[in-house]
């Protein structure tokens, strides 16, 4: 689902230049070791370049969107990632018997890692990524940041040294003055991290960071780091080739974090200077220098309100967030890392890079972040992405490997899709971004997207006064307490609720639907967000009478085509989505997704009625099958006869062992609510 192709569309005389050139000396055939949309944005690529693609995959992914891309696959090993996509034996293999030439690791999985590098060396292969030395030398935080003090890069003031006894970097952190972050020096992904207020909590913060880095990495080194107040992550996308050239493609300000991991990511930082610009690119290009850096790779800088940067690491792959920086530049990062992993310079020397607008990346992600972002799984059982909406000029990607039925499982990274655009300014990515994240819509496992829409809307950060505690700081704003359910979203319910999924003109006007006895009246029921509602629909000449909430309003002329629902509601005319799983109807309008849950009276029915041997009908509808035959003995639960109401089939069961006395009506009869559909005698227990 990759919609747009970066760089297509920006500087497309250059491209095709680089095309032509590229047929001759580039790889033929390359290997992607890795899944899901970074995949499908590598192979993608190759396709643009005429490179011929292999796709791994695990059992889990087998019929997954980053295969289908992709010219041939290989299986390597069931869905858990250690054996699988972190097999380096499987992979290599793969490698082998397909004649690859190259393999492209993506991000995560096995990027950054050293002996991968080395495996595809000394299988004759190229690793599309830096020299197994570059990944060692940054691998460790502490001694990368030993490095980096040798190359004049600056760091925040700490103890990244060899000794770890307690005492010792207690002392340290004494003398670095609190509050101190304790960091994993094997760390990723925030894990072992543990900020420390006093002196007293140092042991016990040390113990606790000591444990997580063992279990996570297999290492308990540590490291300790002046914890600075309100910090920006701003990162520089550096590149390198092996003519000895490297270059800068600028910022990324991915300051906007929840638990340290990213979730929006922008370029241009806003309020960088020129000046701090080429200071923070040009330490990031000697940090690469430092470690003889080849291809694509990101320098962390962490930096004060006041503009002062300081080294955190360098990630050397592809980031996630790289998108940002290709819409800026008019770059395709992965086609360099291609031309610079098949030898050639780099198309683009310093001079020649320019920043076009501004660009905003989402994670969008299967989540629950009103607890506590805690990953959600499941079938995308309706997605709709604003790559299916027209906008104009590619101005919004979607990076993505996602197709609706896909399902989102515990065993990789739960991130959906990435949302992407760009815009003149900051101010119209913006736009564009709250638009796109409107027009998406997702059933199925919890995600973010409506949180990122109150994130990107929140004051601070639409006046981008960013710092990592953003999400914290505003965590009021960003959590308000659930609004009532509008009556647009009401209607659109009862409208899909009523109504068959496939009527084409005037469904008012039809003898289906409610519109059984002509005069009709019905009180409903749903709940949303743990509250209950309560909603009477009658039905007038003039429409339907819906009262919601001491509200009344009259509802006119629908049109239904399969999820998508319009009707005019006091003449306004309305549109939305309604999707029904089960009981659950998930109505989209306006950008809002809300999930009104109805449990069907009808499935129900007869449970409390055996007493009096009277089995009515709790709603008017049309008897379409009779089960039983008059005088029959049955059993509690065995199904007596099916109505048709609201359009659903209904079932009514026998509430106890006993006898069918008399059936009162044949297939096809309408009845009306409380009508008694048969007699029956309960057995005397
Ligand atoms: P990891 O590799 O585990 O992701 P990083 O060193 O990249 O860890 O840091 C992750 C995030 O933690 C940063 O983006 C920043 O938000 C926060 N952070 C790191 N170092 C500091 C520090 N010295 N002071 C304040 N915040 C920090």
């Amino acid at each position: 689902m990759m919609s747009r192709h970066p760089g297509v569309g920006r500087d497309p005389a250059t491209l095709k230049k680089k095309e032509i050139t590229g047929a001759v000396c580039m790889f033929k055939k390359i290997l992607i070791a890795n899944r899901g949309e970074i995949a499908c944005r590598v192979a993608a690529t190759a396709r643009r370049l005429g490179i011929r693609t292999v796709a791994v995959y695990s059992q889990a992914d087998a019929q997954s969107q980053h295969v289908a891309m992709c010219d041939e696959s290989v299986l390597i090993g069931p869905a858990p990632a250690k054996e699988s996509y972190l097999r380096i034996d499987r992979i290599i293999a793969a490698a082998r018997d397909t004649g690859t030439e190259a393999i492209h690791p993506g991000y995560g999985f096995l990027s950054e890692n050293e002996e991968f590098a080395a495996a595809c060396e000394t299988n004759g292969m190229v690793f599309i990524g830096p020299p197994a030395s570059a990944i060692r030398a940054m691998g460790s935080k502490s001694a990368a940041k030993a490095l980096m003090e040798q190359a004049n890069v600056p760091l925040v003031p700490g103890y990244h040294g060899e000794r770890q006894e307690a005492d010792f970097l207690r002392e340290q952190a004494d003398a670095i003055g609190y509050p101190v972050l304790l960091k994993a020096s094997a760390g990723g992904g925030g894990k072992g991290m543990r900020i420390v207020e006093r002196s007293e909590d140092f042991a016990a913060a040390l113990a606790s960071c000591q444990r997580e880095a063992i279990n996570s990495f297999g290492d308990d080194r540590v490291l300790v780091e002046k914890y600075l107040q309100r910090p920006r992550h701003i990162e520089i996308q550096v590149f390198a080739d092996t003519q000895g050239n490297c270059v800068y493609l600028f910022e990324r300000d991915c300051s906007v974090q929840r638990r340290h991991q990213k979730v929006l990511e922008e370029a241009p930082a806003p309020g960088m200077t020129e000046e701090r610009r080429q200071a923070m690119g040009e330490a990031a290009v000697n940090a690469a220098r430092a470690v003889d850096y080849v291809g694509a790779g990101t320098v962390e800088f962490i930096a004060n309100q006041d503009g002062s940067f300081y080294f955190m690491e360098m990630n050397t792959r592809l980031q996630v967030e790289h998108p940002v920086t290709e819409l800026i530049t008019g770059t395709d990062l992965v086609e360099w890392q291609l031309r610079v992993a098949a030898g050639e310079p780099l198309p683009m020397q310093q001079q020649d890079l320019r920043i076009d607008g501004h660009a905003i990346e989402a994670r969008i992600y299967a989540e629950n972040p009103e607890k506590g972002f805690l990953p959600s799984t499941g079938s995308l059982l309706h997605l709709r992405l604003p790559d299916a909406v027209a906008f104009a000029h590619g101005e919004v990607r979607i990076d993505a490997a996602v197709r609706q039925g896909d399902a989102i499982t515990p065993h990789y990274d739960p991130m959906i899709a990435k949302l992407i655009v760009h815009g003149d300014d900051r101010a119209q990515a913006l736009a564009r971004m709250r638009q796109s994240l409107q027009a998406m819509e997702i059933v199925g496992p919890a995600t973010n997207v409506a949180f990122l829409e109150r994130l990107i809307t929140t004051p601070a950060f639409t006046d981008a006064e960013l710092d990592t505690g953003l999400i914290e700081r505003h965590h009021a704003l960003l959590f308000p307490p659930t609004e009532p359910v509008p009556v647009e979203t009401v209607a659109l319910w009862l409208a899909k609720l009523a109504m068959p999924d496939t009527t084409s003109h005037d469904p008012w006007d039809s003898p289906q639907g409610w519109r059984l006895n002509g005069n009709y009246h019905r009180q409903l029921r749903f709940d949303c967000d743990d509250q209950a509602f309560e909603v009477v629909l009658d039905y007038r000449r003039d429409g339907w009478r819906m009262a919601y909430q001491s509200q009344e309003t009259i509802l006119t002329r629908i049109a239904i085509d399969q999820t998508s629902v319009s009707l005019s509601i006091e003449g306004r005319r309305i549109s939305g989505r309604v999707v029904r799983v089960d009981d659950r109807f998930h109505v989209f309008w306006q950008g809002q997704h809300r999930i009104l849950s109805w449990s069907d009276p009808m499935a129900h029915a007869g449970e409390h009625e055996s007493e009096g041997g009277r089995l009515t009908a709790p709603m008017p509808g049309k008897i379409v099958q009779l089960m039983v035959a008059e005088g029959a003995s049955v059993e509690k639960g065995t199904p007596l006869l099916i109505m048709e109401a609201m359009k659903m089939e209904h079932t009514i069961s026998a509430p106890a062992k006993g006898k069918v006395e008399a059936l009162n009506y044949a297939v096809g009869d309408q009845v009306a609510e409380g009508a008694q559909l048969l007699s029956f005698t309960p057995e005397a227990s």
